[in-house]
């Protein structure tokens, strides 16, 4: 018993939800594309649950961010998928593949068969007992990836009122919990073995404005150490969380946001891996040309870095699926996929975006004792990472615009002194024919012609105003 499709989507998350939308603007058949999930609901914004999802006063629900809603696009709910005749098949795992059968065998028996097979099956949380701790199963122990763990988050929260939070990571899932529970009324202290709280992208002088923040709202820090185990009731629910240091602190419900896999299993041994996920080219495919991979699972050639990397954003998530299928659809229009990375979070009254890469000597302006402040990263010579807490829509289409033209930067005093002026500055301009160098009296102009940067510029202004218009568009982000 199978079904044939021309396009199946593995994988019913972000991206998938982007890619079914391009199939159907590129026009797409009915009948032609399935969509496999694992999830009992259509793709949605996966952001929204650990923001939107968690808030105490009208929080944010299934339909309202279905994807394609954070990008201001119309909202993919179950309909929008029938209408366009796209099969959408919950609830259902997908268990083994066959790459040289074209065929995926599902959790059902089900044999499910594709011309073109895109994978977009993301990632998964880390366990504790990856790392030696025993405990995951406890009924107020928490992770955060999909529905079902918001939905118990939020359980185990209100059953929690008032009590000890204990969250153990401190990057991006750890921070956005932690204010999400400091919002609901609970005292929440964070547990992580860095030095600082989102050590693989802060500053330490970044890290410490976020944590005076936190600490203002109440959440409480106990870094350098880590969890080995818990003490349990009879109930089997946690009661405390005891640290390497020798510390035990009390706990009423525990969130773990420790790092994530990429979900690569149905593919090991028939697909290339790199970085841990899918190996791709340019247009998103893999080393089997009928397969391609998006999402947390693809590791691709990120062109302004000249190396392959696999991204766990949303941004990336849904930009690589739209490129998969232009590639797929329409080959003969589609370039290289080049991507600028883009991070952002939100967190209380804050609101943070980081471009680009954050590698080399980091110069940091503004005012950290105020709303606004940021960094620029210099690496041989040229800005390659931008990072702005509190901007306006302006300033941080600025920055990505900076970052993406790569400038040389030749005295960084001076960049310094400009700070985000630098930025907006390039912004302003009408893009100049030759590259531009900061040098000493501030921004001049090589004498170096660059005959490409027209046409190159006008590309990443529409570029980067296409992507400004994903995150202003709403006056309440829920995601
Ligand atoms: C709580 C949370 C908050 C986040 N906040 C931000 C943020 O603020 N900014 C940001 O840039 N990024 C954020 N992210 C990251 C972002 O959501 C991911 O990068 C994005 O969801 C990746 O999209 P994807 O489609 O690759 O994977 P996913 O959205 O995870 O989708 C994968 C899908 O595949 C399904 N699946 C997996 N294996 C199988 C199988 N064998 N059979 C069937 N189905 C399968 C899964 O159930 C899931 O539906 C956040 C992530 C989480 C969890």
């Amino acid at each position: 018993m199978g079904r044939a499709f021309v396009y199946v989507i593995v994988g019913g998350g972000v991206a998938a939800g982007y890619a079914a939308h391009e199939f159907v603007k590129r026009g797409v058949s009915h009948g032609e594309l399935c969509i496999i999930s694992e999830e009992s609901v259509a793709p949605y914004e996966r952001p929204a649950l650990s923001k939107g999802y968690l808030l105490p006063e009208d929080p944010a629900r299934l339909p309202s961010f279905h994807c394609c809603v954070g990008s201001n696009e119309e909202k993919l709910t179950p309909k929008y998928y029938k209408e366009h005749g796209i099969e959408l098949i919950l609830n259902t795992q997908v268990k083994s593949a066959d790459v040289r059968r074209n065929t995926l065998q599902t959790a059902t028996g089900e044999t499910i068969s594709y011309k073109i097979l895109i994978v977009a099956t993301g990632a998964r949380p880390l366990k504790l007992e990856e790392f030696g701790v025993s405990g995951s199963d406890a009924a107020n122990v928490c992770y955060l990836r999909d529905m079902v763990d918001a939905e118990r988050l939020v359980n185990v929260m209100q059953s929690s009122s008032g009590g000890n939070a204990i969250v153990i990571g401190g990057g991006y899932i750890g921070m956005e919990c932690a204010a999400s529970l400091a919002i609901n009324k609970l005292n929440v202290t964070m547990v992580f073995p860095e030095a600082h709280c989102m050590a693989r992208l802060f500053t330490t002088k970044i890290a410490s404005y976020y944590e005076e923040f936190y600490k203002s709202r109440g959440v409480k820090f106990i870094k350098g150490t880590v969890l080995t185990s818990f003490d349990f009731n009879t109930d089997g629910k946690v009661t405390a969380v005891n640290l390497r240091d020798g510390s035990k602190l009390p706990a009423d419900m525990v969130v773990i946001g420790i790092g994530i896999r990429p979900n690569t299993s149905l593919f090991e041994g028939q697909l290339t891996l790199e970085k841990g996920g899918i190996k791709v080219n340019g247009s998103m495919q893999s080393s089997n040309s009928s397969i391609y991979a998006v999402g947390d699972v693809a590791a691709f050639p990120v062109k302004i870095f000249g190396e392959t990397r696999r991204l766990e954003h949303v941004d990336c998530a849904r930009k690589s699926a739209r490129h998969a299928v232009a590639a797929i659809m329409e080959p003969e229009k589609t370039g290289e996929f080049d991507y600028l990375p883009f991070f952002y979070s939100r967190v209380f009254t804050l609101s943070w975006q980081f471009y680009g890469d954050n590698i080399g000597e980091v110069f940091h302006f503004g005012d950290f004792s105020g709303k606004t402040f940021g960094a620029y990263w210099i690496h041989n010579g040229h800005l390659v990472g931008s990072f702005l807490e509190g901007g306006t829509k302006e300033q941080y289409e600025a920055i990505a615009h900076a970052t993406k033209l790569k400038p040389a930067i030749e005295d960084v005093t001076e960049l310094e002194r400009q700070g985000l002026g630098f930025a907006l500055s390039m912004s302003r301009k009408p893009p100049p024919s030759q590259p531009i160098i900061v040098g000493r009296s501030g921004l001049v102009l090589d004498t170096k012609p660059i005959y490409a940067w027209h046409a190159t510029a006008g590309v990443i202004v529409a570029a980067s105003i296409a992507a400004f218009a994903y995150w202003y568009g709403r006056r309440r982000r829920m995601w």
